[in-house]
């Protein structure tokens, strides 16, 4: 299932963030969604929130998902958000965001030196 697979990617994405930075919780993940993905991002969710029950270092963590608008350019100079006829000319412009899903920003815990 490609949602299955969007929302492992996601929780791998952020485990290797977290142990980059040396995290020892996982707060918070911000997605952002490309609007012509055509994924369900209710089901991404539900299926990330199942992953991170497994894993301690997700425990409690969020996930918020954002919409990325469609943005295209043509080749005459138009951009904006036509996907498939440019207003300007009548081409098919090429679509530079909306297709693409990605993590935007994650929330973390670093262990305090001083506790
Ligand atoms: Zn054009």
């Amino acid at each position: 299932m490609h949602e299955y697979s969007i929302a492992y990617d996601i929780y791998a994405t952020a485990k290797r963030a977290a142990e980059d930075n040396f995290a020892t919780k996982i707060k918070k993940v911000h997605v952002g969604v490309g609007e012509l993905t055509m994924i369900n991002p209710e089901q991404v969710i539900f299926l990330f929130e199942t992953m991170c029950e497994e894993e301690s270092l997700f425990k409690d963590c969020k996930i918020e998902c954002t919409n990325i608008p469609v943005k295209s350019e043509c080749e005459c100079g138009y951009s904006g958000n036509e996907r498939f006829v440019c207003p300007d000319c009548g081409k098919l412009p090429v679509v530079k965001e909306g297709m693409e899903i990605l993590v935007t920003n994650i929330e973390i815990e670093v262990e305090d030196e001083d506790d």
